[in-house]
């Protein structure tokens, strides 16, 4: 689990569409994904609504596929990607005996997973032994010996458990105990009154009740199950904190020894969790809200255990339930891709079992997938782009008056400290102990997420290993990291919209070029900022800097809070206002950037639009997008990114290099009167 380390550029958690992708600019993936004027509107006038103009063609030819729940730019590279994959991974699935290591391991993975005969006649027997624990626990202590058991198999019972960076000492690894143990997107939707968080509930719980009904309790002992499990979550969710402050990197880090965290928390035995995790000792934890513990303390003592059995219970069929009969798999579908997301149909099971297999063996699959997407070539290339992006940064914050040569100075020496990682990881992960069965999909999915957790407590105590990627190859995404205070981008973004080698440096820019930027202006937005030039919660601005900076912040939070997502609900400016202070910062340095490579000279217009015009529509191009409202109201409460429509109406309305580019009058809907600039 990492609390704040990742930030990325696209959502990546809350739907689970997994991270995947396509060919690298060598192996051209044909021209539909590439910038093409003719999708421009040119009914629309490009001052009035910049969006419009270059989505809206965009978004009438592509309607939401019915398997999934929003469609966009990124996903259709994320598609193609799954069809690489696929291939892959049905080439390494024959059962032949020169197949490698690698190959057995993702072949017999994605094979069982295929395997769907062998799921049915299983039914729930793999299972019924966990459940027969669950049934025989006779204390509160025993509790805490379940926790483990569960936590072992990934299953997010009660809280989190994992290891992190220490905040203030970037070098090493500690333990660290999250909150956790709710199944719905986030705490709100536990506490949130209104008729539509309401009805929710009403469906979330009935869905619970199908759940164990399936399992074969009797519909009156099912719905009172259903009900225990919605009011212990309820319990944990009242103690958790908000998204919003989990943004605070200092209301999410409270170092404590084993003896603090029992006297917080005395009716949770901690002693016989920390004892049996597979933890190794140590001397402190950064337990980050000590509140939620106190909550949660207080659902332990007071539930009795005979309600937490059958909250054991939901978590351990929640979590396994895609590797279960089709029967679990739709009702799971029907309530958490269905009623939460608005997706229309089940994916098929080949495009599930792909993504199961690249998140649990992600760097084995992704092997195989750099050695069929990836050059050399590619890295060359992202590397001098991110070298142009680093110096306009640096020229940026130079430029700056109110930034003033105290904090400019650190400024500059965390920029030139910012390290980056592109492609692939130099090191591949060893999955050699992890043991992958033909024939077993569940048994392999709990093995590998054994196999993870374990990987992610080995690391407590021991210096930080910074070529540990968060995510594999193929990922469409890229981040920044504050506490390493590094840069990733993975091969899976390093292609057309974002990246074309057939394209003018105009349009790389606007794609690619403004992500990168996007990437290092995180490491200056209102939670990187405070992070220093070796990855420490420090300080290192002037007081009368940091009030200049927060007044900066301040403006681009109230300008995105009046941004509407769907129907009357607006974007929450806080929870964005890091990715939104990114997005304006990257785009104004990669312009820079841009302006820098042209060096005052403009090359001739390409059908008839100047690269400085070229460079705004790289940047709307890869955030045409199309959505439920359903993920449209999911996203408001836990994506701390924008809906594309804002990312690109945002960031241009702010620009003055956009009205000169366009030429738009000063009272245009896309000039802003009050326009923001932190970077
Ligand atoms: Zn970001």
């Amino acid at each position: 689990m990492r609390i704040l380390s990742i930030i990325s550029f696209v959502l990546l958690a809350v739907i689970p569409s997994l991270a995947q992708t396509a060919t690298s600019a060598e192996n051209r993936p044909g021209p539909k994904v590439r910038f093409n004027p003719d999708m421009l509107d040119k009914n629309i006038d490009p001052c009035t609504d910049f969006y419009a103009y270059a989505c809206s063609k965009w978004k009438a030819q592509n309607p939401i596929p019915a398997d999934r729940s929003e469609w966009g730019r990124f996903d259709e590279l994320e598609e193609r990607g799954e069809n690489i994959i696929r291939g892959i991974l049905e080439k390494s699935s024959a059962d032949n005996p020169g197949r490698s290591p690698v190959e057995q391991k993702i072949g017999d993975y994605y094979q069982s997973c295929m395997d769907e005969s062998t799921i049915e006649s299983a039914g729930t027997r793999p299972l019924e032994e966990e459940f027969k624990t669950i049934d025989a626990l006779q204390s509160k202590q025993d509790l805490a010996k379940e926790v483990i058991l569960l936590h072992r198999q990934g299953i997010g019972a009660l809280f989190s458990f994992s290891s992190d960076q220490d905040f203030k000492d970037a070098t090493q690894v500690i333990a660290e105990a999250d909150q956790g143990g709710m199944s719905l997107p986030d705490r709100d939707y536990y506490l949130k009154e209104d008729p539509k968080s309401v009805e929710l509930r009403k469906q979330y719980v009935e869905h619970v009740q199908k759940m164990f009904e399936l399992f074969g309790d009797a519909p009156q002992r099912a719905a009172g199950e259903a009900k225990t499990v919605m009011d212990l979550e309820t319990s944990l969710a009242k103690g958790a904190l908000g998204r919003v402050s989990r943004r605070d990197p200092n209301k999410v880090y409270h170092k404590m020894t084993e003896k603090d965290l029992a006297s917080l928390s005395p009716y949770f035995a901690w002693n016989v969790y920390l004892r049996g995790v597979g933890a190794p000792a140590t001397q402190v934890l950064n337990v980050t809200e000590p509140e939620f513990f106190k909550q949660m303390d207080t659902a332990v003592n007071t539930a009795p255990l005979d309600e937490w059995k059958p909250y054991l219970r939901w978590h351990v069929v929640h979590s396994n339930a895609p590797f279960l009969p089709a029967k679990f798999v739709n009702e799971n579908f029907k309530f958490f891709s269905a009623t939460l997301s608005g997706t229309k149909e089940l994916s098929p099971r080949w495009k599930r079992c792909t993504r199961y297999t690249n998140s649990d063996l992600g760097e084995a699959v992704g092997q195989k997938y750099v050695e069929l997407t990836f050059g050399a070539e590619g890295k060359d290339r992202t590397l001098r782009m991110v070298r142009a992006l680093e110096k306009a940064l640096g020229g940026d914050i130079q430029s700056l008056t109110w930034i003033r040569p105290e904090t400019e100075k650190q400024a500059q020496v965390k920029l030139a400290a910012i390290t980056n990682r592109i492609g692939y990881p130099d090191k591949w992960r060893d999955y050699s102990t992890l043991k992958i069965v033909r024939g077993d999909a569940l048994g392999n999915s709990l093995r590998a997420n054994e196999f993870e957790f374990q990987r992610q407590l080995n690391k407590i105590g021991k210096p930080v290993d910074k070529n540990d990627w968060p995510y594999p190859p193929s990922t469409v995404d890229a981040s920044y990291n504050p506490q390493l205070n590094n840069i990733t981008f993975p091969a899976g973004i390093l292609q057309p919209p974002f990246y074309d080698n057939q394209a003018d440096d105009a349009i790389n820019f606007g794609g690619i070029g403004a992500v990168i930027g996007h990437e290092l202006t995180h490491g200056f937005d209102d939670e990187g900022s405070q992070f220093d030039s070796q990855g420490n919660l420090r300080d290192w601005w002037t007081a009368e800097d940091k009030k200049e900076f927060d007044q900066r912040t301040q403006c681009i939070a109230d300008e995105y809070s009046s941004f509407t997502s769907v129907d009357d609900l607006k974007l929450n400016g806080k929870l964005t206002l890091g990715e939104n202070t990114a997005d304006n910062g990257g785009a104004r340095i990669a312009y820079m950037a841009l302006m820098d490579v042209l060096a005052g000279k403009e090359p001739p217009p390409i059908d008839g639009l100047t690269s400085k015009q070229r460079f705004f529509l790289g940047w709307a191009n890869v955030w045409c997008q199309n959505r439920t409202d359903e993920v449209a109201r999911m996203a408001v409460a836990v994506d701390p990114h924008s809906p594309g429509k804002w990312r690109i109406n945002g960031v241009v309305s702010n620009m003055p290099e956009f009205r000169e580019a366009y030429h738009c009058k000063a009272d245009a809907p896309m000039v802003r009167q009050n326009a923001c600039r932190v970077w």
